[in-house]
Order: structure tokens, then sequence, then C-alpha cells
């Protein structure tokens, strides 16, 4: 008999040019064709299987959710018009009035919004949780809650939340864990891996990774993301094909791309660590950051987002800011070209100065997003910028 020949599993940068694409026939496209088609013929007698942008249900958007699916190793997968919309019908799909949410005290300025403003009118109710607290979690469980919620690596801090204790919590109480996994991407981290229930990105940061796109995901089993997908219906989160597309083409590089910006925060985060004009450097990479076991144990890699103080504070990174060249001043993330931003007078400009201060973030605070630019390059710009 002849052994049996079964396929060796695909690595995680061929799943992101391969994964989900139709059987090579003869004559067949290399590249997935963009059917920019908001209509499609429907069979006479049947209403099943209509296919529709806002049902999420276009070829490009089938081909892009089985493609996230298999790098974040979920069943299921169902794309939106944008992170937040995600995260809305992500916890919508979760969340019943009376419910109550755990959700950490260190999450995305919207993200905070949506849950203590606009949660708070649904009847859901949200508890926020300082992840550093013994056992605060666990002290703040109650018999309407449903779900936790939490960011890792977080913005912009780039701290490492360990999702170990809190899924032995989530599953000892039946409580679903869901993930904001934008700033890691799954070449750095897949957390269904480690005990997460549900995964969100922003794939308008890295996945998409070149800043001409806007849109989101949700990951997790088949029946769940089917709720999800009928939360994105009614609320009208849907992308558009073309943005599919697009977000295909963007992945087909992610590996390489993330891998290079691993590598130049990494190289980063050492150099503005021995230089005097900056008082902190914040990267899980760094062997003194207070992250660096928890990171090495669940991570691939520490990413390419890093946090750096400034000695002189809010006006010496307004000067510095003005300063730089080839870094660019702008509040996204994740893509090729290298960015800074100010967290004070952007994601974090409701907050005071106190507050800033209680979560990491105070004047003088920049957070970069290291492109994929040459290393020596963008550090020759950081010290012309600091002089
Ligand atoms: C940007 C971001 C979001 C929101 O994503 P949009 O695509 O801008 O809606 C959510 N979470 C995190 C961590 C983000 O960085």
């Amino acid at each position: 008999m002849p052994p049996s020949r079964r396929p060796r599993p695909h690595a995680l940068s061929t799943l992101a040019v391969h994964a989900g694409e139709d059987a090579h026939d003869a004559d067949s496209p290399v590249v997935t064709p963009l059917y920019q088609s908001v209509n499609f013929v429907q069979e006479v007698g049947q209403g099943e299987g209509l296919r529709y942008p806002r049902y999420g249900n276009t070829p490009n958007a089938e081909i892009v959710q089985k493609r996230l699916a298999a790098l974040d190793k979920a069943e299921a997968c169902v794309v939106t018009s944008s992170g937040m919309g995600a995260t809305a019908c992500a916890l919508l799909a979760l969340l019943r009035p009376g419910d109550h949410l755990l959700a950490c005290r260190w999450i995305y300025g919207g993200t905070q919004r949506l849950l203590m403003e606009e949660f708070a009118t649904l009847g859901i109710d949200v508890t926020l949780v300082d992840p550093m607290e013994p056992r605060g979690w666990r002290k703040r469980v109650r018999k309407e809650t449903r779900a936790v919620f939490l960011e890792s690596p977080v913005n912009p801090t780039c701290r490492v939340l360990d999702l170990r204790p809190v899924s032995y919590l989530t599953h000892e109480h039946g409580l679903a864990l869901v993930v904001d996994s934008t700033f890691a991407s799954p070449v750095n981290f897949r957390p269904l891996e480690h005990g997460a229930d549900v995964v969100i990105h922003s794939t308008t940061k890295f996945l998409n990774g070149h800043h001409d796109v806007i849109g989101g995901a949700v990951l997790g089993t088949a029946p769940y993301i089917e709720e999800v997908r009928q939360k994105m219906i009614v609320w009208g989160q849907a992308p558009d094909p073309f943005a599919c597309w697009m977000l295909e083409r963007g992945l087909k590089t992610l590996d390489v791309r993330v891998r290079r910006q691993n590598e130049n925060a990494m190289r980063i985060a050492h150099w503005c660590d021995n230089r005097k004009e900056v008082k902190a450097v914040h990267f899980p990479g760094l062997p003194d950051s207070p992250d660096h076991e928890v990171a090495l144990a669940q991570m691939d890699g520490f990413g390419g987002m890093l946090g750096i103080e400034l000695v002189g504070g809010g006006r010496a990174a307004d000067r510095f800011i003005r300063k730089l060249r080839l870094i660019r001043h702008a509040p996204s993330l994740g893509g090729v070209d290298s960015l800074v931003s100010e967290p004070r007078h952007s994601s974090h400009s409701h907050l005071t100065l106190e507050e800033r201060t209680r979560l990491g973030i105070p004047d003088g605070f920049l957070r970069l997003s290291i492109g994929i630019e040459d290393g020596d390059d963008l550090i020759a710009d950081l010290d012309q910028a600091l002089h």
C-alpha cells in the first residue's frame, strides 16, 4: 500500500498569500478578481444564499474572511467596515440588556467610548478593571457577567497582558474572552492559542498595512461569527468589495512586513534606550520591560510599536515631531510608513494630564509606529530630531 501523502500544513507566510483562494485551474487568474458589484443574479424561487455586500458574502469578502481565519487559526471570520464596527458587532452578539461586561482599563479610546457611553444606553453594564491589580478581574465577576474584553499589546503603552490567568477565570465562569489583537497581528500573537474565544482586529493597521484601507475583522467559532454577521447586517457595518480586495492584497505581504517592522522597532528601542534625551522606552522586547517574560512566552515577535518618553515633556515632544523628516506625524499605525503620534493630542485628548499619567502616558510620551524603511535611515531621522 502506498504511504498516505497528507500535505503538510502551510506556514503562516504561505497562508497569508494563498489561504482561501480558489483551485488553480488552467486559465484562472493568479490574483483574485475584484467583483465590484452590489448585486448578484438570484435564482428564481429561492431566498437562500442571497449575495449582497452588507451581508458579508460577496466573493471578495468571502475569500479574505477565509484567509484571516487561517492566519488566526479560527473556525470563522467576518470582516467589517472598520475596527470599531468589528468591536461593536462582536460585543453586541455576546451581550443583552442586563448583562455585565468586564473590560480592561487600558483600551483604545474609541472602544472606551463605545463601552462607557453607548452600552450604558443599551442597559449593558461595564466595569473597567486595572489589569495590574492582583485578582482584579476575579473580584469583579458577577452573576450577570458574560464576557471579558481586553487589548494586547495595549495602545499606546505597548504593555503586554498575560492571557493565562484571565482565560482560567473566563473558562471557570463560562465567560467569553474577547481580545483586540490589532497591535500584534497574527504574525506576532494568536490569542485563540492562548485561551481567547474571540479575536478582533482593526485591519486598517498591520493586516492591510499600507494606510489605504479602513476595515475590521472578528474571529471565533462558526456559530458565533454567524451571530456577529447578523449584527453587522442590521447595524450596517459591512465593508465594500474594494476594501476586501485591497485587504487581501495587503495580507499577501503581511509576514515580511511585520517581521521587518519587528526588527526595526527592536533596533530603535535599543537605540532610544541609550539616549540621554529619552527618559523611558516602552517596548516589550527590551529585557528590562515589565512585560518581557510574558511577551516571550505568548508572542512570536515583539511588534512594530513602541512608546518613548522625552526629557522636557510636552514641549520637547512637539519640538521633536516638528524636526522629524522621514517619520510623519499621523494618528494611525501598523503600515509600511513609519509614523509618530502624541496621545495627549490624539487618542487620549479627552483625558486630563493626571488621568493620562495614571495610564502611563505622561506629557512627553510619543507613540512610534515603525514601518519597513531602512533601520539606519529611521535612526538617522530620530538622531537629527533629538539634537
Ligand atoms: C485603530 C484601533 C481600533 C479602531 O479601528 P478603526 O479601524 O480605526 O475603526 C481598535 N482597536 C485598536 C487597538 C486600534 O488601534
